[in-house]
């Protein structure tokens, strides 16, 4: 069976996997690349979920991408238009024919001795194996498994007459209309199921373990529309995303520094949409401090207006079991409902559940040491792309993509087939790669890359910093080995002499 070759070989085509063809083709116009996606369609989150007010929860002008501003009248968008948005920007930039779609990268091998790697990819509806092979590899995976979200085992689930639905996995023909819904969960997808379904439910409870941080933001931005009709489109793009980067930096740098202060003013601020007397203490003040987990942004104060209105409620308590007729809590207390959506969360997936080799020997994300956020330790021409979680997705994933295009071209000028950051992973002191406390990032902590204590092995999660790091930072730190193939380095090299290594430049 033919092997096909590409000089740069990018797995996903979601949010990062097309922005970063778009990186790719602009900066290496020179590099064939081929975007390698399992599913069907391209956009990745934005096309899988399918849930009832499905939604960013952050703001357009920073999970847009800056090289096609986002045009839309709200700032926080709806999942289909976000789709859209993908799309058109696939089609736009000519990225879309550079997509295999139903191609499936199982595997990818590194052969030092042809400083390749060698991918096993199931293609097509039958599962056929096809192989392909490519210089540098990107993966471009997203964090979940997509398969299925996380659920948990309810002691009784088999009793329940309703409905028992997880939001990854949205029955298109759920009608809730009248019926009385029990929303299981306080995080963002709580948030928003909440109110998108209370306008048609009889009625919506939202039953959580503990509360989490709520913050209220307009769905239109003021300043944009000011700025729109005052500045041309790009330098009005500019400059509201420019204002909200440093409101998400300045909102993060406070809850940290400041985590009492910031508790109180999330706490007034939901006091002000919430209805006099409610139980505010008991429901909406978390355990932890804010920004341990992710604030849950509430649009236009959705969450609230709901709860004001009587549409909807929230709960707070543990589970017992399901029973037939709903929820039975550790308290003794009934919820009866028709349907219960477990909006429980994801399972994260390391490198979308490709298994690396290098040399024959497998990587083990879990042990291995995070470069710059984009590369792993020992691992030779392999970059992969994840987001920020305190700030939009796209910020994050767009320096990574720029960061590679930046190594590609420095590897080219300079004759170099290979790059690795190298370490030796017993003389670091390894830390958790995310900073949150969540469920989801907890459960997967061990099978996640960890972070260092020093440059260039710290995730910093503050984009501006990363901003001159990775645009302005030596590529020469000592740390980043570069080279050629083995089998060139013999050739080339005096009797004697023979090393597979890579010098630093
Ligand atoms: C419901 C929800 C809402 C979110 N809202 C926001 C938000 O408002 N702001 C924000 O910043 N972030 C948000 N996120 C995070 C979100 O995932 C990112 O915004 C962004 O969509 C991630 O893009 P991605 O391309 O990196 O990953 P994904 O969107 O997950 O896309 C990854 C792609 O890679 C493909 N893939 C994975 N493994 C393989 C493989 N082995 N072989 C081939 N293809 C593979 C997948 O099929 C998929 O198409 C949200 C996440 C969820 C689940």
């Amino acid at each position: 069976m033919a092997i096909e070759h590409f000089e740069v070989v990018i797995i996903g085509a979601g949010l990062s996997g097309i922005g970063a063809g778009y990186r790719l083709q602009t900066r290496c116009p020179d590099k064939r690349y081929v975007i390698l996606e399992a599913r069907n369609d391209l956009g990745g989150t934005w096309d899988l979920f399918r849930y009832p007010g499905v939604r960013s929860d952050s703001d357009m002008f920073t999970l847009g991408y800056p090289f096609r501003p986002w045009k839309g009248a709200k700032a926080i968008a709806g999942g289909p238009a976000i789709l859209n948005y993908l799309c058109e920007t696939a089609q736009e930039f000519g990225i879309e024919r550079h997509i295999r779609f139903q191609h499936r990268v199982q595997s990818a091998s590194w052969s030092s001795e042809d400083a390749r790697w060698l991918l096993e990819v199931q293609a097509g509806a039958d599962g056929e194996i096809r192989r392909f092979t490519c210089d540098f590899l990107y993966g471009c995976t997203g964090y979940y498994r997509y398969e299925a979200g996380y659920q948990p085992q309810f002691p009784g689930a088999a009793r329940f007459r309703g409905r028992l639905v997880h939001p990854q996995q949205w029955p298109a023909d759920l009608d809730y209309a009248g019926k009385r819904v029990l929303v299981i969960g306080s995080g963002a997808t709580a948030v928003t199921l909440v109110p998108a379904m209370a306008g048609t439910a009889a009625h919506v409870t939202m039953l959580q373990r503990s509360p989490s941080y709520l913050l209220s933001l307009p769905t239109r931005d003021p300043l944009a529309r000011l700025l729109r009709h005052a500045l041309p489109e790009r330098a009005a793009s500019r400059a509201v995303r420019w204002k909200n980067i440093l409101i998400s930096v300045g909102i993060y740098q406070l809850s940290r520094r400041a985590p009492r202060f910031t508790r109180s003013l999330l706490r007034k601020i939901a006091m002000k949409s919430l209805p006099q007397g409610y139980e505010i203490e008991k429901h909406f003040n978390p355990k932890y401090e804010p920004w341990d987990q992710r604030l849950c942004l509430v649009p236009d104060a959705d969450m609230f207006r709901a709860i004001r209105a009587r549409r909807a409620s929230v709960v707070t308590g543990q589970i017992e079991s399901l029973t037939e007729n709903g929820i039975r809590l550790q308290s003794g207390e009934e919820l009866e409902a028709d349907i219960i959506v477990s909006a429980t969360g994801l399972q994260m997936l390391a490198l979308g559940g490709v298994k690396l080799t290098v040399d024959g020997a497998p990587v083990h994300a879990g042990r291995a040491f995070v470069y710059k956020g984009v590369m792993l330790s020992n691992v030779p021409n392999f970059a992969f792309c994840v987001g920020y979680t305190n700030a939009s997705w796209t910020l994050r994933a767009d320096l990574s993509s720029t960061f590679v295009c930046r190594l590609l071209n420095y590897m080219d000028r300079r004759g170099h087939r290979t790059c690795m950051p190298a370490c030796d992973p017993s003389s670091l002191e390894g830390r958790p790669l995310l900073n949150l406390t969540s469920g989801y990032v907890q459960r997967a902590a061990a099978d996640l890359p960890k972070q260092g204590r020093e440059k260039p092995w710290i995730i910093r999660q503050n984009y501006i910093l990363d901003l001159l790091t990775m645009k302005l930072g030596r590529l020469k730190d000592g740390i980043l080995k570069f080279g050629a193939p083995v089998r060139a380095a013999r050739a080339e090299a005096p009797e004697g002499m023979r090393t597979a290594s890579v010098a630093d430049d």
